[in-house]
């Protein structure tokens, strides 16, 4: 028989192939009453139950129409008994008492502020709910808070930082850093991935991977890219990591960390938008509202293009579908995947791949293209 990972990738594919025009309403509700418990759940320290919520989430999200009865979920793999009760709360009384309680809860609010800021995780967030501090204003005026540069610049940009970015957006950016690039290193290759590569319209920031045709060409290119961005002001914030590949990447390790060792820079850029019509004349003339730029977050990625398939694969997300990749190939292929290399622990090999095809290939599974990994 198949496993229990190949069946749901494949009838996932399915039920994304005969996708209707969805009706939002009810979906959304139910996706987000289930995110709410994941993200509780995650605030609490407790991983599992936040990981069987997104599951619960991402089955749904793969339906091809509307769910309205509790029945149509006991057919359905991956859906738990909690996931299932809150899914029927909502469908019987429109509302999840539970999903309510949660939300109100100050706790919730607290961390769900405090983890939205560009460099600050869990753990940075519930010390500073248990220090009594509640809101932005909180941080921003407190005398003895001590924050890394990235949550300073996380902070000042917050609002920003939390708006939509828009697919225009990162087309506009991705142009800026390859035109950048081809100026230092002609064939340079820019590619948008993330959500947007899934097609999405918005997204949270912008991911772009960089490599060139000629392996080793692209090593040192992000330094140059980010200090001629930087002296045309366009870089707010940024962290240059060196590549750790040739040093630290064994294949074999055992390590789940999902951190990999391609040279990056975590940044917030500086775009350039067009100031707002309705800003002319308005009684409001404090700068904040003719602000003519937005700060957007930008990742950026250079590797090597022998572990560009990989890379690609690994940085187009979701982060859910890669997470059940890997659990996949680990489990049911013996292999280790990420966004390096694919490791087949019975050959003791690395296989080596020129596309993503190919990496599906070795996995056994039917390609999936881009749009189909919103899981
Ligand atoms: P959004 O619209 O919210 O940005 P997204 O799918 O683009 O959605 P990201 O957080 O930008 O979400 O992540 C994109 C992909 O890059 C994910 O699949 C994730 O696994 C991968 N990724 C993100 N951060 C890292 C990291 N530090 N190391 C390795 N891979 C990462
Ligand atoms: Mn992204
Ligand atoms: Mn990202």
């Amino acid at each position: 028989g198949r496993s229990p990972m190949l069946l749901h990738i494949s009838w996932f594919t399915e039920c994304m192939a005969a996708r209707e025009p969805v009706k939002i309403e009810p979906r959304h509700l139910l996706e987000d009453a289930l995110e709410t418990l994941s993200k509780e759940a995650s605030f609490c320290g407790s991983d599992g139950r936040s990981l069987a919520f997104i599951r619960a989430a991402s089955v749904l999200r793969s339906l091809p129409s509307t769910l309205t009865t509790i029945e149509e979920l006991n057919r359905l793999p991956g859906f738990g008994e909690h996931s299932k009760r809150v899914v029927q709360e909502i469908l019987e009384d429109g509302f999840s008492a539970e999903v309510e309680r949660v939300t109100q809860k100050e706790k919730y609010q607290t961390m769900k502020l405090f983890t939205n800021i560009f460099g600050v995780g869990m753990k940075t967030a519930n010390r500073w709910y248990q220090e009594g501090l509640r809101s932005l204003g909180d941080l921003r005026n407190s005398q003895k808070l001590k924050l890394s540069k990235q949550q300073e610049a996380g902070l000042q940009h917050y609002e920003d930082l939390n708006m939509p970015v828009s697919r225009a957006e990162a087309d506009l950016i991705a142009k800026m850093v390859e035109e950048v690039a081809h100026s230092f290193l002609p064939g340079t290759i820019i590619t948008l991935a993330g959500g947007f590569r899934r097609g999405k319209l918005s997204g949270h920031d912008v991911d772009i991977l960089i490599t060139h045709a000629q392996e080793g060409r692209e090593e040192g290119l992000l330094s140059k890219v980010i200090g001629q961005l930087q002296s045309q002001g366009l870089i707010l914030y940024h962290d240059l990591k060196r590549n750790s590949y040739h040093d630290a990447f064994s294949p074999d390790s055992k390590s789940t960390s999902n951190m990999d060792h391609f040279e990056r820079s975590f940044s917030i850029f500086r775009l350039k938008v067009a100031s707002h019509i309705g800003d002319i004349g308005a009684r409001d003339h404090s700068p904040e509202s003719s602000k003519d730029w937005k700060a957007v977050r930008v990742d950026l990625v250079v590797t090597p293009i022998s572990q560009y398939p990989y890379a690609l694969l690994g940085w187009t997300g979701s982060k859910h579908f890669e997470r059940e990749l890997r659990r996949f190939s680990c489990n049911e292929k013996k292999m280790v995947l990420n966004s390096h290399a694919l490791y087949d622990t019975v050959e003791q090999k690395i296989l080596a791949a020129t596309c993503e095809e190919d990496i599906f290939l070795y996995l056994g599974l039917e390609y999936m293209p881009p749009s189909d990994r919103n899981a």
